[in-house]
């Protein structure tokens, strides 16, 4: 099991293997993995000769510099769980200046209003940091495939966007969100919840299981009103917002139209830990 460090080090290997004409599938995550970075894995190895999977907690997606303290950092244990579905895969591990190049900033982008629907609303700059990052990392890995999770639904379209904005010629592929026997999404920020917390957390997607349900008989109004009344009666967790929004544009919708895709979005709060989800409604 190779762990790089160094951007060089990396970039020498990677154009070794492209050379050879064999395809390379990326996962970039944040670490602290779970069972939900494993399937990203898994697909990247059944679809790839070789795999490379980063390990980097990147700054400037984050607009809550505690929540980027506290961020869940476990290298070693991390290696380790990346072994035990395979040792051929090689692991990027940079610091920020060897991603950034010392200057650590965002480049602006317009993701064609993407990036101002939910996430962006409530995390301002945030998908610069990500769209930045993935451009950094993309250049060094050069990667036939990239492995998202719909965990991160709005991420994954706007990766998108970023590739063809970037005319880069990686493709993007989205991944089930993978969850805990009670329907918690998997998380690294689960490991920071308390028992109480980690009890409570199972509401987030019960309510998106019944939305799902009432989608086609209940108003949409009617629908967000409900929503709003299950974080009423509960201190442990704080609604910051629900939104039925279209696959296409990620804007809210009002009222359903026919052969649309629509997707519900929620973002809670559990104390200081903020938990997203989301579910395709049909
Ligand atoms: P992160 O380390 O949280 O930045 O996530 C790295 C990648 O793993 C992203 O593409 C996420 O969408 C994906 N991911 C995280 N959690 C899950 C999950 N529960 N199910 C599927 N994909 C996930």
């Amino acid at each position: 099991m190779r762990v790089y460090e160094k951007r060089l080090d990396i970039e020498q290997d990677v154009a070794a293997i492209r050379k050879q004409n064999k395809s390379i599938g990326f996962v970039p995550t944040m670490g602290a993995l779970h069972k939900g970075h494993l399937g990203l894995v898994q697909k990247a190895i059944d679809e790839n000769d070789v795999v490379i999977v980063s390990i980097f907690v990147n700054p400037t997606q984050f607009n809550n510099s505690e929540d980027l303290v506290n961020y869940p950092r476990t290298l070693e244990s991390d290696v380790q769980l990346i072994s035990s579905i395979s040792t051929e895969i090689l692991i990027f591990a940079p610091s920020s200046d060897e991603v950034y190049d010392g200057e650590t900033k965002s480049i602006k982008y317009n993701f064609n209003g993407l990036e101002l629907e939910m996430e962006g609303k409530f995390r301002p700059g945030h998908f610069d940091g990500v769209g930045t990052v993935l451009k950094h990392l993309f250049t060094i890995t050069s990667p036939t495939r990239a492995y998202f999770g719909e965990k991160d639904f709005q991420q994954l379209q706007i990766v998108k966007k970023l590739v063809s904005i970037e005319k880069m010629s990686v493709k993007i592929i989205g991944c089930p969100i993978y969850r805990e026997e009670s329907g918690l999404a998997l998380s690294s920020r689960n490991k920071r919840l308390n028992q109480q917390q980690l009890e409570a957390a199972p509401l987030i997607y019960r309510v998106l299981t019944q939305v799902n349900h009432d989608f086609g008989t209940k108003s949409v109004d009617t629908l967000y009103r409900w929503v709003k009344d299950q974080f009423t009666n509960t201190d442990i967790l704080k609604l910051e917002y629900f939104e039925i929004a279209k696959v296409s544009d990620l804007k809210s919708i009002t009222r359903k139209q026919k052969n649309t895709k629509y997707r519900a979005f929620i973002a809670v709060f559990a104390g200081e830990v903020r938990l997203i989800d989301n579910i395709a409604l049909n």
